[in-house]
């Protein structure tokens, strides 16, 4: 089964997610669990955790068709004590709110050098700081994200990827969610079937689909390797609607959130309608 949905709007509280992913006919969601341009935001209310748990219930959502996402402004690879410091405080926050709504997996981008250490000992720290958080959380996995390599953030080879797993204890409890925009600028061709079948075919072997946990399709408004993210809607950008096609005719990508984060939100309801139209769903 194919769970297809957006990052919709959680304005107002929480429980106004599940809402508004129903009215655009999605079958999974991802949302922000807080202000995610501020550091701190007022913890939820009970109200707002039962409301949440009432309106999944009532539009047929379980954890597994949900993906929420952290804080932009959360490094876990800072090279600094003290933004590192709160940086992994407002992590296990994020963690937290997960466990209190009963969802199972947080999406996160892995981390940035910022040009002041390596990229290996920047990778390192963000291993550290997952374990560290999920030391002091249950149940909730920690998704990293690919990223398209802009900037000083990792997570732009599927090897970075694999460096961190290898190095948090607990593997019962770290996954990774593919950008698809993400994939296509940081180098990887899966515009083409040969790239499709051979970025995903690395994907597995140096990774390992065991820990893919959600998928962001995006079409990209930049070419092939440019390292620049930018969002574009589906059909509309340099990779085509091929791709898409052929994920949602991929077993490999049943059963996890498929979440869109494409800029023109008023295409959502068609998307998420061509997308099962590929799938014959
Ligand atoms: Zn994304
Ligand atoms: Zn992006």
């Amino acid at each position: 089964m194919k769970y297809v949905g957006a990052h919709v709007s959680a304005s107002g509280g929480v429980e106004n997610a599940p809402v508004n992913a129903h009215a655009i006919g999605a079958k999974a969601f991802a949302l922000f669990t807080k202000n995610q341009r501020q550091w701190f935001s007022k913890p939820l209310t009970e109200k707002s955790i039962r409301l949440f748990k009432e309106n999944c219930e009532k539009y047929g959502y379980e954890a597994h068709q949900i993906l929420p996402h952290d804080s932009y402004l959360i490094n876990l690879g800072h090279p600094e004590k003290e933004p590192l410091e709160k940086s992994r405080t407002a992590f296990l926050d994020e963690l937290q709110r997960c466990e209190q709504l009963s969802l199972d997996r947080l999406n996160f981008h892995p981390g940035s050098h910022l040009k002041k250490i390596t990229e290996e000992a920047s990778l390192n720290t963000i291993a550290e700081s997952i374990n560290w958080a999920l030391d002091k959380t249950r149940g909730v996995t920690a998704v990293i994200e690919n990223t398209a390599g802009q900037g000083t953030n990792l997570g732009y080879r599927f090897e970075q990827l694999a460096y961190i797993i290898d190095r948090v204890e607990d593997k019962s409890r770290v996954g990774v969610c593919i950008d698809t925009c993400h994939t296509y600028t940081s180098g990887y061709n899966i515009k083409t079937e040969a790239g499709y079948n051979k970025t995903f075919a690395d994907f597995d072997r140096i990774v390992g689909f065991q820990y893919l946990k959600g998928i962001h399709l995006n079409d990209s408004k930049k070419e092939l390797a440019s390292r620049v993210d930018r969002h574009d809607n589906i059909g509309k950008g340099f990779i085509g609607l091929d791709l898409f096609r052929r994920i949602m005719n991929d077993p490999r990508f049943d059963d996890m959130p498929l979440i869109l984060e494409t800029p023109d939100t008023s295409l959502w309801p068609q998307e998420i309608e061509m997308l099962y139209a590929f799938a014959g769903q």
